[in-house]
């Protein structure tokens, strides 16, 4: 048991200093969660506690991580998530309105927004109560450092936070992943300092523009007692059926038409039937013909555009192409269903579709 660098500015009645991060699959916002559970035990001098909810995709989920801090003194018997928090990191601005992300916030809270808003119109995009609210343009930071979104949110959010020292969470970084990716340590290290040093905040007062939002546990449609018989997920095309949009880091695939010799292989390589394939004619005979990619399936991985072996499809800055192709894009018409109840597809209703096992 040492002895705090510095006392926590607040804490709740339980004797905590409390953070949750909001996220999505892919953008890392689990091992930011570990980062600040090791600075907190190791580097910091407080008892520490950290966990993640998180669900069965690597990307594209949900994602929350929870943190807490208290005194030395004092043990951490608490495993329930952060309802409350003091800091709260959220990692995409397209979250909010889909998941009650604001939930618990407070006046006493400081909200980090990765977004190239700024604070007053991204309080209205939030909904935000009251609080201070600290925007920081992760994702651009992230691209120019050549470094992943959650270096950046780190930085801003050890900023906000007014007392966690931005050296010793370098010395964090350096000494937890530093090893294992030497290469990217100084994008890392770039990462956090820009977000450090480029944050804007303003504090909002209480004045009934938005109401508080209350913390509810989210409620799963399946649990043990319903669950389809062998754990198969019904729903046609699985992961098809959402919106990956927030998952992306910055990137997108670029299509280019007249470049484009048919071959399948994006579609073959594609994790989320992105692209859009139909019969028509290629060099006067019938076939397959790519029409291009719907981006609302995109998660941004990028394989489709290693695997093409033409220059049909590039990497493109997703900003860059918002006003153009983003809003243009091909809509699978045939994988978009009002009602998504597994009980309307029935437990067959892949196979039962025009899947090729239906053919064997
Ligand atoms: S980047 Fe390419 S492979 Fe990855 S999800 Fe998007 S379209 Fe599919
Ligand atoms: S891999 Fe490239 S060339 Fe082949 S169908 Fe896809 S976009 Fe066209």
């Amino acid at each position: 048991m040492g002895t705090p660098q510095t006392a926590l500015p607040i804490t709740n009645q339980y004797g905590f200093y409390e953070i949750r991060m909001e996220s999505i699959g892919g953008l890392g916002a689990n091992l930011s969660g570990k980062i600040l559970g090791e600075l907190g035990a190791l580097y910091l001098g407080y008892n520490s506690s950290n966990f993640a909810s998180y669900g069965s995709e690597k990307k594209g989920t949900p994602v929350k991580s929870f943190i807490r801090w208290c005194d030395p003194t004092q043990e951490i018997r608490m495993n329930s998530p952060v309802e409350k928090p003091h800091l709260l990191g959220l990692f995409h601005e397209r979250l909010a309105g889909k998941v009650p992300v604001m939930a618990g916030v407070d006046k006493d809270s400081i909200v980090v927004v990765n977004t190239e808003l700024g604070v007053d119109e991204m309080r209205d995009r939030l909904k935000m109560h009251a609080g201070t609210l600290v925007c920081v343009d992760a994702l651009n930071i992230a691209i120019e450092a050549k470094t992943r979104i959650n270096m950046v949110m780190l930085g801003a959010m050890a900023k906000a936070s007014g007392f966690i020292p931005l050296e010793t969470l370098k010395q964090v970084v350096i000494d937890t992943i530093g090893d294992r990716y030497p290469k990217a340590l100084p994008g890392n290290l770039e990462g956090l300092e820009r977000g450090y040093a480029e944050t804007q905040s303003k504090f909002f007062e209480d004045d009934g523009k938005y109401p508080y939002q209350e913390y509810t546990e989210v409620k799963r449609e399946w649990g043990y007692d319903n669950a389809p018989i062998g754990g198969v997920n019904p729903h046609f095309g699985s992961m098809i059926s959402n919106d990956l949009t927030a998952t992306r880091e910055g990137f997108i695939p670029v299509f280019k038409k007249e470049a484009c010799i048919n071959c399948g292989m994006c579609d073959t390589t594609c994790p989320d039937m992105v692209y859009q394939f139909v019969m028509g004619e290629y060099k006067g005979k019938p076939s397959m013909v790519n029409l291009g990619p719907d981006y609302h399936h995109c998660k941004g991985c990028l394989r489709c555009v290693e695997a093409c072996p033409t220059d049909a499809l590039t990497v493109g800055i997703e900003r860059e192409h918002e006003d153009t192709i983003l809003k243009v894009h091909v809509r699978n018409k045939d994988l978009i269903v009002d009602k998504m109840d597994f009980e309307d597809a029935g437990v067959s209703g892949w196979v039962d579709s025009e899947s090729i096992y239906n053919k064997i």
